[in-house]
């Protein structure tokens, strides 16, 4: 079994710090850290108006950073070795050709619009998060920098300003139009709680999570598959179009049995996406439900049948998520899985499942082995419990 070990948030902090000191020769008064984060249930439905049930992995962002006595931001990323941004923080903030420095302008320039002074600072950012792969590292860079400005500044933002600010961020300057799932995530995180997002009114709610009884295990494919361009984007336009026609404002006003009814009016790719929708976020409220019942095989149910729509109705899934869902059904609860997924965009990335903790090795190996087989290489491996959202580790 190859499961990738997570790197302790005390150890990310002595090392950024370290990073800190080599570079500036001085130690850093602040330490921030924003998680990564996976999707339980609610596929697609971010932007639909659904539910969305996240949580914050054990994979974290830590910015280590102090103030200096200029007006310039200069700043250093463990993935981007030697390369060092410097961001001229009384000019204009525009967006630039270098990539990962948008990120940190779109944040600064947030916090400008909001009236509030960005000081002159250092900062070396050190990220356990796998980069590119669908658990959100840009996300918990946009979110650390934040709390570190937060620090820095002495004036903190409202939480959800603070997630809306990084969705701007992400939106504006590094031209990525997410939701706003990622950045909640980031911000409300806890401890063996999952984050119910209700995507209509942005109400967030903690919902309690027994580690000791659930394992949940994340196997990233590392494939993204090259399909003709703006697929995600069609999808989203389709929903739209379909919800037009069926003479709503909101997916939530529409039941199975309207959707039954009113089946004519939609051409059949239509249909598709409006199934996957409605039943999508039934299966999330009955997800929530269940969780809260501690009804692990109804929950992993929820799980498996979300994947089948996204693949039959949504139409997002590829062979390499696939395989994993099927090995996984096959186990089912005797061979120690309840359930499992594709989570995020689809046509690639990651899969959730939720595994006895117990079976986790009986798990992990049989998916590995079949995946290898099958495709040539071995799906990374993660466990994580629902862990802490941001916050400084080191404050003056
Ligand atoms: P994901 O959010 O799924 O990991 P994205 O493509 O949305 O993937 O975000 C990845 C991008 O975010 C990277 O290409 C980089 O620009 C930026 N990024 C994330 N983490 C870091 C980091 N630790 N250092 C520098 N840039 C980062
Ligand atoms: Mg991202």
């Amino acid at each position: 079994m190859s499961v990738l070990p997570s790197i302790p948030l005390l150890k990310l902090a002595e090392e950024a710090t370290r990073q800190f000191a080599e570079r500036f020769g001085r130690v850093p008064s602040l330490v921030a850290a924003a998680p990564g984060r996976v999707n339980l249930i609610g596929g697609h439905v971010d932007y639909n108006d659904g539910i969305v049930l996240p949580l914050a992995i054990d994979r974290y962002t830590v910015v280590a950073g102090d103030s200096n006595d200029s007006s310039t931001a200069t700043l250093y990323s463990n993935d981007r070795h030697d390369e060092c941004l410097t961001i001229q923080l009384d000019r204009p903030m525009a967006p630039q050709s270098d990539g990962w420095g948008n990120y940190a302008r779109g944040v600064i320039a947030g916090f400008q619009q909001a009236g509030l002074v960005v000081p002159g600072h250092d900062a070396v950012i050190v990220s356990s998060v796998p980069i590119g792969g669908g658990l959100s590292s840009s996300a918990s860079l946009e979110v650390a920098l934040a709390t570190l400005l937060e620090g820095l500044s002495k004036q903190m933002l409202d939480p959800k300003q603070k997630a809306l600010l990084c969705q701007q961020a992400e939106h504006e300057f590094a031209g990525v139009p997410c939701g706003v799932m990622d950045q909640i995530t980031a911000v409300f995180g806890q401890a063996d709680q999952l984050v119910k997002i209700d995507c209509r009114s942005l109400d967030v709610e903690l919902v309690p999570w027994d580690s000791q009884e659930v394992a949940i295990l994340i196997l990233n494919t590392h494939t993204a598959h090259q399909l003709p361009d703006g697929q995600y984007g069609l999808r989203r336009q389709q929903c739209t179009t379909a919800l037009k026609k069926l003479g709503h404002d909101s997916w939530r006003d529409v039941t199975a049995g309207e959707l039954d009814a009113k089946a004519g009016m939609l051409d059949e790719q239509e249909l598709r996406r409006a199934r996957h929708v409605v039943t999508e976020i039934q299966r999330s409220q009955l997800a929530v439900e269940a969780i809260k019942d501690r009804d692990w095989p109804l929950v992993g149910q929820q799980l498996f049948d979300s994947h089948e729509s996204l693949r039959e109705n949504f139409q997002v899934s590829c062979p390499e998520l696939d395989l994993l869902v099927d090995e996984a059904r096959r186990m089912g609860i005797p061979g120690g899985v309840y359930g499992m997924r594709m989570t995020g965009a689809g046509f690639g990335g990651c899969t959730v499942a939720l595994v006895n903790p117990q079976r986790l090795d009986d798990v992990i190996d049989p998916l590995q082995t079949e995946f290898r087989h099958r495709f040539g290489r071995l799906p990374t491996a993660m466990v994580s419990r629902p862990s802490r959202g941001t916050h400084l580790i080191v404050s003056p």
